[in-house]
C-alpha cells in the first residue's frame, strides 16, 4: 500500500452493536472526500465480537482498512497511540466507534488542516450527553485552563485531526498515562477548533463510569501542570505563617494582659488544629503519590500495549486457531 494522504483512527471496545452503523457510515464519507485514506482500528481488547466485526470488515476492504487487534483492555488513548505508530498518512483524524462523532464531519477538520493549521479540535455544537457529564466537563475544562496552557474549547471531544509532525511526537512520547488531546496540543504550533455535531451513542452505552472520568482528569491536571503540588506547598506556607502570627500574639498577651488569657484559650484550641494539619499532611502526601506514582510507572518502561495480532496487507494474518472463539469469523481471503 501506498502511503495515502488520511489516516483515521478509531478506537474500539465493546462496540459491537454499534459497528455495522459505523462501516456503513464512514465508509461512504471517507469515499465522498476523494482523497486517499486509511482506516486503522485499535481493538482495545473487547470482550464481544467487535474483534470479530473488524475482521470481517478488513476482508471486506484491506485495501483502505488496518486493524490492530491487543490482547487487553489498555484504556482508549494508549489504542489511539497504538494508532498513531502505524498511520502513515500526512493528515490523522481520531473518531470515537460509538457514532458520537459523525463521520460526515471528517472533511470540515481537513479543510482546516488545508489551511494550514496542524491540530484541529473539535467543538461539540450541542452535546448529546447526561446533564452531570456536561456539567462535570463544563467544570474541568475550567480547572484545566486555569492550571495548564493547555487552550480547548471541549476536551472531551475526540473528533480531532493532527498533522504528521504532531503525531509523530506523540508517538515518540514514552508517557505512560496521558490524554493525547493535550499531549498533541503540547506539539502544536498553530492549533484551531472547529464546531462538529454531535449524536447519541448510536448503540451499546458509555464505557466511562463516573470514577474513571474523575481518573482522566486527574491525569489530565497532573500530567500537564504541577500547580496542585505548587498549590500545596503555598498553602501550607501560608497556614505556618497565621499559625507563627498567632503565635506570637497568644504570648505577647500572656506576658502583659493576664487578664485576656481565657478568651484567647479558646481560639488557640489545640485539638482543632492538630486536625486541620494532620488533614493537610494527608492532603499533601497524596498528592506527593500521585507524582511518585507517576515517576513509578514512568520509570518501569512497560511496554504500554502488547498486539494480539495486526491485520492489513501483506502481514501474516493469525490462524483462526489461535484466536479466542469470539474472534473466529468465516472470513473470505483478501485477494
Ligand atoms: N474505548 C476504548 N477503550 C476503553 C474505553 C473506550 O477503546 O477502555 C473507546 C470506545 O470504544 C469509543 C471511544 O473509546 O470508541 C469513546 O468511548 P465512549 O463512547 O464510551 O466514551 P464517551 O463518549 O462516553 O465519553
Ligand atoms: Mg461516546
Amino acid at each position: 500500500m501506498a502511503a495515502p494522504q488520511v489516516s483515521i483512527v478509531i478506537p474500539v471496545y465493546n462496540e459491537e452493536p454499534g459497528l455495522p452503523a459505523l462501516f456503513a457510515r464512514l465508509y461512504p464519507a471517507l469515499d465522498a472526500l476523494h482523497r486517499s485514506y486509511e482506516v486503522i482500528f485499535v481493538n482495545d481488547g473487547s470482550r464481544d465480537r467487535s474483534a470479530a466485526l473488524l475482521r470481517e470488515q478488513f476482508h471486506q476492504r484491506p485495501d483502505v482498512t488496518r486493524v490492530v487487534l491487543f490482547n487487553a483492555n489498555y484504556g482508549q488513548h494508549t489504542a489511539i497511540v497504538a494508532g498513531f505508530e502505524r498511520c502513515r498518512g500526512e493528515q490523522i483524524v481520531t473518531l470515537d466507534a460509538d457514532l458520537q462523532n459523525p463521520p460526515e464531519e471528517i472533511g470540515k477538520l481537513l479543510a482546516a488542516m488545508d489551511a494550514g493549521h496542524d491540530y484541529v479540535g473539535g467543538v461539540r455544537r450541542t452535546r448529546e450527553d447526561s446533564w452531570w457529564r456536561r456539567a462535570a466537563s463544563r467544570s474541568m475544562n475550567r480547572l484545566r485552563e486555569r492550571t495548564t496552557h493547555i487552550r480547548m474549547t471541549d476536551q472531551g471531544c475526540m473528533l480531532r485531526a493532527y498533522s504528521r509532525e504532531i503525531v509523530d511526537c506523540v508517538a515518540a512520547s514514552r508517557e505512560v498515562s496521558t490524554y493525547i488531546p493535550a499531549l498533541a496540543y503540547t506539539f502544536a504550533s498553530k492549533p484551531t477548533e472547529v464546531e462538529v455535531a454531535h449524536e447519541e451513542r448510536a448503540a451499546g452505552e458509555s464505557k466511562y463510569s463516573l470514577y474513571q472520568l474523575i481518573r482522566l482528569n486527574f491525569d489530565l491536571i497532573t500530567g500537564f501542570s504541577l500547580v496542585p503540588l505548587q498549590l500545596f506547598s503555598m498553602f501550607g506556607m501560608a497556614v505556618s505563617a497565621v499559625a507563627l502570627v498567632l503565635y506570637v500574639i497568644v504570648m505577647i498577651y500572656r506576658l502583659f494582659f493576664a487578664e485576656w488569657h481565657g478568651a484567647l484559650n479558646a481560639i488557640w484550641d489545640r485539638d482543632i488544629l492538630a486536625f486541620f494539619l494532620i488533614g493537610m499532611v494527608l492532603f499533601g502526601l497524596g498528592l506527593i503519590g500521585e507524582y511518585v506514582g507517576r515517576i513509578y510507572q514512568q520509570v518501569r518502561e512497560r511496554p504500554r500495549y502488547s498486539i494480539r495480532a495486526v491485520l492489513e496487507r501483506g502481514e501474516q494474518d493469525l490462524p483462526d486457531a489461535r484466536m479466542p472463539a469470539t474472534d473466529r469469523v468465516p472470513v473470505r481471503r483478501a485477494p
